[in-house]
């Protein structure tokens, strides 16, 4: 059937309405569930079946092409009504590589024609999905691909990055820049022969890496890789299907599927788990979007009078509260697990999500692997109809299982109310935040040492465990550290802001929970204090890995500062009971300075006792230290595990902006 023959059908389908009415459904909790889990595509050499839900819809049409973009269709078949609000047709032979889509028919009018939101290849841009043979997507060893090893959740150090950042800029020797296979380039030094890319994550020695989103987005044309156009991507285009642009070849849906698969088990290879960040709470279009073209409403909440609500602060919100919106999100995140071997997951405005829905999910991904982490941001970015008692967000977190949120208490505490931009915190000498950063010491759990009602935006402990709470101070959204301190702290000259910039991630790195590095902190990453820059040019966003260079002493105490981490059990201690036990702070004379005792061995660390000591303050400060026979670990900003002289506690000194660690 050609498109002549939509015209005669819609007229039809008019004359025969006028006569009668069509059953609708609304409102959308009277929508039929469907329980299969055979949503989308099911190939075989001999014949391929699609199934849709179209609970609604007078007639649903496939059109088949044979590219992803320009060519007339070759057939249009009509789908067959089934149970559950299900639409099914089969089409004999091999249709490997042909690309297809749905548009459905419904009062009295065509919707745009899409690829299903099951689609799991498409062709360039996504606007149509590609029949693929998912066997033939594996690159070479992948049926021996193996998560590296985890023993806890505490364990887990993230590094937060951008695919294309990575390898774009030109201090790095790379073949494929700005490309998923960037990131398999192993071997490649900047000018002063530093590692970059890969290796460079590899010698930082963090556990994880968590990718910006890297599914399949709308914002830029693929066709056009010369523009060297530059987005975040968060606006989900084709949830289950890699990025395009971040492809050598976004028009054969089977590249940008191998490539993507080569990445995770590079990073794997190389002892790094692979975390990606889903944005299923928002769509970056709207009415023109594959789930509002095949069912308008039904997966988005809305206001009382029909408009879109808008919790993301991106036009719309989805709802996870609707059975087959959260069975799309549950098969959604398993076949990223599944397919594509994924460690973990960060959900992007988690808080837009309802807990069962992402109960739910963690429950699915533990019984594949109880080691794949999953985190969120514990809020929204605007109003939802949804009632806060049942959204994902941080205050509900002790509702959440093996979900871990981020700690914006801490992020703040530490460097500054965040949209504040010349807002000075603890790090920077303004008073008043220690309980903030104790809050975020003990990982937003319960301990009888905290003042809840001074820290500055919770007033209870959110977290269970300590593994539900991630520490940072920096990350892509916002400034980064070192141009915040530059727009917070105009007057001070660079050895200054290095002092405070150790010392913020010093506080991290030692502190219980979660620890979160932006990509590109560890040598002072700078976006030429650009906020925003989710769609600014690669001379914003890239990383320059000469700086790697100039600030080598940062990226060595950073890089020692892991270590430390990893080595030592102590900063890690899995409960929140242990760590009111074995963590206690002690008292301090003066504002912006905190001092803590993890004792007893914790955690089974080798060392018997540790003081932790920070002073955000510019000048030096008297701290009393239980007496002992000290090792000093960290001091004026150099770090050496083995020791950097002796102490013996008492009355000691502590210099500015610095911290202060010793052991026994
Ligand atoms: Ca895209």
């Amino acid at each position: 059937m050609r498109y002549t023959n939509y015209l005669l059908f819609s007229l039809l389908f008019i004359l025969f309405n006028s006569c009668f009415e069509v059953k609708q459904y609304n409102p959308f909790e009277k929508y039929p569930v469907y329980e299969g889990n055979d949503l989308g595509l099911s190939y075989s050499k001999e014949k391929s079946t699609f199934k849709i839900y179209v609970p609604e819809a007078d007639a649903v049409y496939m059109n088949f092409y044979e590219d992803g973009q320009t060519e007339e269709s070759y057939l249009v078949d009509q789908m067959i009504k089934g149970e559950s609000g299900i639409w099914e047709t089969s089409i004999e032979g091999d249709l490997l590589g042909k690309f297809y889509t749905f548009q459905v028919f419904k009062e009295r009018g065509w919707l745009k024609e899409v690829p299903d939101p099951y689609a799991k290849a498409v062709g360039v841009n996504g606007k149509r999905a590609m029949v693929v043979d998912l066997s033939q997507t594996n690159p070479e060893g992948w049926e021996n691909d193996k998560r590296p090893p985890l023993a806890a959740p505490n364990d887990i150090i993230i590094y937060e990055l951008h695919v294309r950042d990575m390898t774009i800029h030109d201090s790095g020797p790379f073949e494929n820049r700005g490309k998923f296979l960037g990131l398999t380039e192993q071997g490649k030094t900047n000018a002063a022969g530093l590692t970059t890319g890969i290796d460079h994550i590899k010698e930082l020695g963090v556990t994880h890496v968590h990718l910006l989103p890297s599914y399949d987005f709308l914002s830029l044309d693929e066709t056009k890789p010369e523009a060297n156009e530059y987005n975040w991507g968060y606006d989900p285009q084709n949830y289950n299907v890699p990025e395009g642009s971040y492809s050598t070849n976004p028009y054969d849906g089977n590249v940008r599927i191998k490539e993507f698969k080569k990445m995770v088990q590079t990073f794997h290879e190389n002892g790094i788990r692979v975390i990606l960040d889903v944005v299923y709470n928002h769509t970056g279009a709207s009415f023109e979007s594959n789930f509002y073209s095949i069912l308008p409403g039904y997966y988005y909440r809305l206001n009382e009078d029909g408009s879109l609500s808008n919790a993301s602060g991106c036009g719309n919100e989805t709802a996870s509260e609707r059975p087959m919106m959260r069975k799309f999100m549950i098969e959604s995140v398993k076949y990223w697990v599944e397919e594509y071997h994924l460690d973990g997951f960060r959900f992007d405005l988690m808080g837009i999500h309802d807990i069962e829905t992402m109960n739910a999910i963690s429950a699915a991904v533990q019984e594949i692997d109880p080691t794949i982490f999953i985190y969120g941001e514990g809020w929204t970015a605007g109003a939802s109809p949804l009632a806060e008692e049942f959204r994902a967000v941080k205050k509900n977190a002790s509702k959440l299982n093996n979900i871990a949120v981020f700690s914006d208490d801490m992020r703040d505490g530490i460097k500054g109310h965040v949209f504040t931009h010349d807002a000075k915190a603890f790090i920077s000498g303004l008073d008043s935040l220690e309980e903030s950063v104790k809050f975020g010491i003990v990982a937003a759990t319960q301990h009888d040492q905290v003042d809840y009602s001074q820290v500055n935006y919770s007033d209870a402990p959110w977290a269970k465990e300590p593994a539900q709470c991630i520490n940072y101070v920096s990350c892509h959204d916002n400034h980064t550290l070192y141009d915040r301190l530059l727009i917070s702290c105009p007057d001070e000259p660079k050895s200054e802001l290095i002092k405070m910039h150790k010392l913020a991630n010093t506080i991290v790195l030692t502190s219980q929970g979660i620890p979160f590095l932006h990509a590109g902190v560890d040598f002072m990453r700078t976006k030429d204090k650009v906020e925003n820059s989710f769609e600014s040019p690669d001379s914003i966003n890239q990383i320059d890995w000469d700086r790697k260079t100039r600030y080598q002493d940062v990226f060595e105490y950073y890089k020692k500062m892991v270590a430390l981490r990893k080595a030592h059990p102590a900063f890690r201690i899995k409960t929140t009971e242990e760590v009111q036990q074995h963590l206690r702070f002690l008292p301090v004379d003066g504002t912006n300075l905190i001092a803590y005792q993890i004792t007893g061995n914790a955690n089974g660390d080798k060392w018997k006792n540790i003081v932790v000591v920070f002073n955000g303050n510019k000048e030096a400060r008297e701290v009393n230290v239980p007496a002992g026979n000290y090792q000093i670990i960290i001091k004026d900003g150099e770090l050496d595990e083995k020791g950097l002289g002796q102490e013996t506690g008492g009355k000691l000194m502590i210099s500015g902006r610095s911290a202060l660690l010793l052991v026994e």
